[in-house]
Order: structure tokens, then C-alpha cells, then sequence
């Protein structure tokens, strides 16, 4: 196909603002593709090059696109710049300029869409010494050869930023509409299979009962089974009649694909991380005794000197990071939590219930404790164990907790209730810390419990509405100590209260009416989120209205 039909319809995507239209117009263009060129322009239309599981990218920065633009239309620097200035976008930079280049458009070779994909699919391949310049030659040429309009479209590929307003779900539709096939399968072939190029593929020659033998691929990354929120622990553990209690980890979702001496990982985003993970790739091939498998993990990073998990914000640098990768992974180690497996020696055991999957987990992974383990666990029904173990997870830094039903299948990409997490999901409040007790055992010489408060604006005082002993290290308790010893205004017993003056924001699971404190309610699982002194003094504290509102829309929710 003529690469000039695919960039008209880029141009009545772009102006069709209904979904339906645009999926009338994909599903047309699909229908009318000849066979051989079907992937290319399933994925082109998407704006992609290479199917969203690849670790493929095409790597050009804006600045190669200015050089390119330039090279291929003869303009200076400058006049790239200013125009680009002007106009906000190099597509429309590249379409301006090709329009008022002298060149007759007779000179120009006709670009196909074969020609067009090829050319972008061979930019990464362009590596070491020159490879910057065969990656501008190669965009340079396919401009050169462009009509505007094409131009228009080749540059936005190639950086990316096609924009066509062609969402997920509207691609899926319209392959079902171009070769009559069940929506519903499509989707199945998309959550096993994350490339709509090849999906189309198969609607074309196979129709439904071809999308429906889509399967687990190894180095493939299959979508996720999805969370759904409980409002409490009680609900939740109300929701099954097997459940098994989780930590929830603050990490990175990790899919791990092993096929014998190959280790892929994806994220939940279906993209491949194996170069930024090293290590988790090095105690795979250690400890996962299995030809073959698929894992479902939740990577967690570690701070080196306690031990303790660290802000998800932290790991995510690992999980961008592409180069430096040793040094990162000694200044933030990994900890693996397996929860699942989807695949073992050849066999998909994503029908299989999950107290059996967990079984098969278990026989092949060998244990490595603080890197390669189990998510943490507890089997019960009883709401006083689950709530000791939901606090448990709180105190040892983790978001929560996720209630899951031991006798579920695994779904992939779906969110269907098989799995509920529960975790303080209120505003955070910022609250004074008005008191503390000193703390017994290992706790001895610390302020720990600390006693928090709002503000009553009436009358400038702080009433109590909970108390709080978790989500801190030793060495915040001890860094706390120190800094509140000096603000102690009296002390009875082991209890002690503080001139008001230090803020901490607060994350909580509810508000409860409560008789112990004096505001007249207490906050649910109270849990330190950030230590506020540095920006907030104690006269901009949440105030008892603000708690009075929150536990009034917190009824409303329930
Ligand atoms: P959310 O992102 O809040 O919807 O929670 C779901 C996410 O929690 C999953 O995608 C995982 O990345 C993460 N997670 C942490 N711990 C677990 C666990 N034990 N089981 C399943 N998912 C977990």
C-alpha cells in the first residue's frame, strides 16, 4: 500500500473526534490492506513500529529530527528552530517546509508503507560510531522523499508523538468490525498477546477460533490480573470463602519469563526491563528450578543501610535507568515478593485455582530471604488476625494489604473482584504530634506512640485524635527522640506531652467517632507518611472541621 493513503487517513483520524468514527475508519482501512502489508499498518496506526512487549525503540531525540529536517529541505538551523517555534511541532515544521522546497515533486520516489516501516524498524539497529549519523540519514532520506503531508506523519512516528486520538480499545474494535470477529476475542488475543499487528493477522486468516487459541507465548509479556479496591479488611475478607491475606508492597510490578537459560522481565505496562535488572535476572537462573515458567512479582527496592523498603519514586529510577546499571544496583537493591505463576514447564496453569498455583509456585522456587521470596502471608478467616497481620504490614513500611481468593483462576488484563486490596486510601491529614509514651523493650530510650492532633480553630488548641507507632525506622525513632526531648512539656508515668509543634502528614483507612479522645473521633490504622515540620508550622494543621467533613463523606461513600 502507498504510504500517501495511510497518512490521509492519519489526517481524518486526527479531525474525527467520535470513537465510532475513528473505529470506521481504522476498520476500513484494515478490511482494505492487502495481507502483506496488515501488521505494518496495524502497528503504524498505532503509531508504533515495534509491538509494545519489545524492547525495541527507535531512539530519536529532537534534536536528530532539526539536523534531519534540515539535511532533507535545505534550511538552515535557524530557520528549523524559528519555525518549530512557531508552529510547536517538527511534523508540522517538516510538512511546511516540504511544501515550499523547490524540488519538483516528479523527483520524488513514492513511498510505500513497506518502505516507510522498514526504514524506521532499522533506526535501532543503527549502534556505535556513525550511528547517529545513519539514524539521521535514514529520516533524512524518507523526508526527502515525502510528499508534506507524508512528511508530516514520518516525523511524528519517528519521535513518537502521533497523536491521533486512537486508543486501545478503539484498535480492538475495529479488527473485530474489519474481519467480523467477536470484540470479546480480540480482547482475549490482546491480553495474551500484546501486538494488535499480529492479533489482525490472525482475525484475517483465522477468524474467532484462530484469536481464541492465542496462548501464553514465552518472552511475550501477558497483561496483568488487576486489583479491586475494598473499602475495608472486613469487607474484603467477607468477599470469599477462601481467601489468602497478602502484604501489598510498594514496587514495581515485575513479569518474569524463564526459558532455560533465557530470562525476560516485563512491567505491568507490558515493557521489557531485562537490562535494568541484572540481579533479578542472575538469582532467577539460580533459584527458579524450571525449564520453564512465568512468575508474577512485585519488586520492591531496599535501602541499603536498614533494610527497609524504600518510596517507589526511588525504584522507578531503576526501573529507567539504561545505563550505569551496576553502580545502581549496588546503591539500590532489589527485593523480589513472588506471589504467582502463570506458566510452568510448558504448561499454562492460568485456569488452575490459586491455593493450586501457589502450590506449583512453591515446588519450584528455592527461597533466598530479603531477595528472592514469597510474598508475605496469612490464611485466615478470623477479622482480629487479619487485622493484626494489616497493621503488621503497615508497621514494616508496605502500602497494605491484598485479599485474594484461593479459588480463582488467573485472568489476565482483567479486573474482576478475584483480588481486593486494602489500604489507607483517605486524604492524608497533617496532624501536630501533641504527645508520645516512652517505648518498652527495644523501644526503651525512644518516643514512640505518638499522640496526634488538629486544630480546633476556636480556640487555637489541639485535640487528640489518634495515636500513631508505625510506618517509622529506628533510626526516625531515634532522629524523633532528639527532636522532641526538648519540646516535653510535662510527663506521667511513661507518658509525656510536647508543646505543639511539630506536623506530620497522616494516612489513615477511616475516620471513627471515638470517646477516648477529646475531638471526639480517632483515625483507623494511623500510618506516618512524611515528617511536615520543615514546610508547615502547627497553624496550618488539619483542623477537627476538616475531620468532621471527611468522616461525614466517608458515610455518604458507605
Ligand atoms: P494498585 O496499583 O493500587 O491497583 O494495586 C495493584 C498492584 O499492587 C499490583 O499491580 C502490584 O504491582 C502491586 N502488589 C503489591 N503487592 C502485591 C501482592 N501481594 N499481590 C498482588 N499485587 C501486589
Amino acid at each position: 500500500m502507498d504510504y500517501d493513503k495511510l497518512a490521509e487517513v492519519y489526517e481524518r483520524l486526527e479531525d474525527m473526534p467520535s470513537k465510532l468514527g475513528k473505529r470506521d475508519i481504522l476498520a476500513k482501512l484494515f478490511e482494505e490492506s492487502p495481507a502483506s502489508d496488515l501488521e505494518k499498518i496495524v502497528l503504524l496506526a498505532t503509531g508504533q513500529v515495534f509491538p509494545s512487549y519489545s524492547e525495541e525503540e527507535l531512539g530519536v531525540a529532537e534534536k536528530m529530527m532539526r539536523r534531519a529536517i534540515e539535511k532533507a529541505t535545505g534550511h538552515s538551523e535557524t530557520q528549523v528552530v524559528e519555525e518549530f517555534k512557531r508552529t510547536g511541532d517538527f511534523g508540522l515544521t517538516a510538512e511546511n517546509f516540504v511544501k515550499s522546497t523547490k524540488q519538483s515533486t516528479l523527483m520524488r520516489r513514492k513511498l510505500t508503507v513497506d518502505k516507510v516501516f522498514g526504514s524506521l524498524k532499522e533506526l535501532p539497529e543503527a549502534v556505535g560510531a556513525g550511528s547517529q549519523d545513519r539514524k539521521l540519514n535514514i529520516i533524512a532520506e524518507l523526508i526527502s522523499s515525502a510528499t508534506p503531508k507524508e512528511a508530516k506523519y514520518i516525523v511524528r512516528t519517528a519521535l513518537g508523538t502521533l497523536r491521533i486520538g486512537v486508543a486501545e480499545g478503539i484498535v480492538r474494535d475495529a479488527i473485530a468490525k474489519a474481519f467480523g470477529a467477536e470484540a470479546s476475542n480480540v480482547e482475549h488475543a490482546w491480553n495474551m498477546m500484546p501486538d494488535y499487528g499480529h492479533i489482525a493477522a490472525i482475525a484475517k486468516t483465522k477468524g474467532d477460533e484462530g484469536l481464541k487459541k492465542i496462548g501464553i507465548k514465552l518472552g511475550v509479556s501477558l497483561q496483568v490480573l488487576l486489583a479491586e479496591k475494598a473499602p475495608d479488611l472486613k469487607t474484603a475478607l467477607e468477599a470469599f470463602e477462601r481467601s489468602i491475606i497478602e502484604v501489598k508492597y510498594d514496587g514495581a510490578r515485575v513479569q518474569i519469563h524463564k526459558n532455560r537459560d533465557k530470562v525476560n522481565l516485563f512491567t505491568c505496562r507490558l515493557e521489557e526491563v531485562t537490562r535494568q535488572f541484572p540481579d533479578i535476572v542472575k538469582l532467577v537462573k539460580e533459584n527458579v528450578h524450571a525449564d520453564t515458567c512465568i512468575l508474577d512479582c512485585e519488586a520492591v527496592g531496599v535501602d541499603r543501610h536498614t533494610g527497609r523498603p524504600v518510596p517507589f519514586q526511588q525504584l522507578s529510577q531503576r526501573v529507567q535507568r539504561k545505563h550505569d546499571i551496576e553502580r545502581m544496583m549496588e546503591e539500590l537493591p532489589i527485593q523480589v515478593n513472588i506471589f504467582d505463576v502463570l506458566y510452568v514447564n510448558g504448561r499454562s496453569v492460568l485456569d488452575e485455582k490459586l491455593s493450586d498455583r501457589r502450590d506449583e509456585m512453591e515446588k519450584i522456587i528455592k527461597v533466598v530471604p530479603g531477595k528472592f521470596q514469597f510474598t508475605e502471608y496469612v490464611i485466615t478467616k478470623d477479622l482480629k488476625i487479619a487485622e493484626k497481620f494489616y497493621k503488621h504490614a503497615l508497621e514494616i513500611g508496605e502500602e497494605g494489604v491484598m485479599v485474594k481468593n484461593l479459588d480463582s483462576e488467573y485472568l489476565p488484563g482483567r479486573r474482576v473482584g478475584y483480588w481486593l486490596k486494602v489500604k489507607p486510601t483517605m486524604e492524608p491529614l497533617d496532624l501536630v504530634v501533641i504527645g508520645a509514651e516512652w517505648g518498652t523493650g527495644k523501644r526503651t530510650n525512644w518516643l514512640s506512640s505518638y499522640v496526634l492532633g488538629c486544630r480546633d480553630p476556636a480556640t487555637g488548641n489541639f485535640l487528640r485524635c489518634g495515636m500513631m507507632g508505625t510506618g517509622l525506622t529506628d533510626d526516625q525513632f531515634r532522629e524523633m527522640t532528639k527532636k522532641l526531648q526538648p519540646l516535653i512539656l510535662e510527663e506521667h508515668g511513661r507518658s509525656v506531652t510536647f508543646k505543639p509543634s511539630t506536623v506530620f502528614e497522616i494516612g489513615y483507612q477511616e475516620i471513627q467517632r471515638s470517646t477516648n479522645y477529646d475531638s471526639g473521633f480517632a483515625l483507623r490504622f494511623p500510618v506516618l507518611l512524611r515528617d511536615r515540620s520543615a514546610d508547615k508550622g502547627p497553624e496550618e494543621a488539619d483542623t477537627i472541621d476538616r475531620l468532621r467533613k471527611l468522616y461525614e463523606s466517608q458515610k455518604k461513600k458507605s
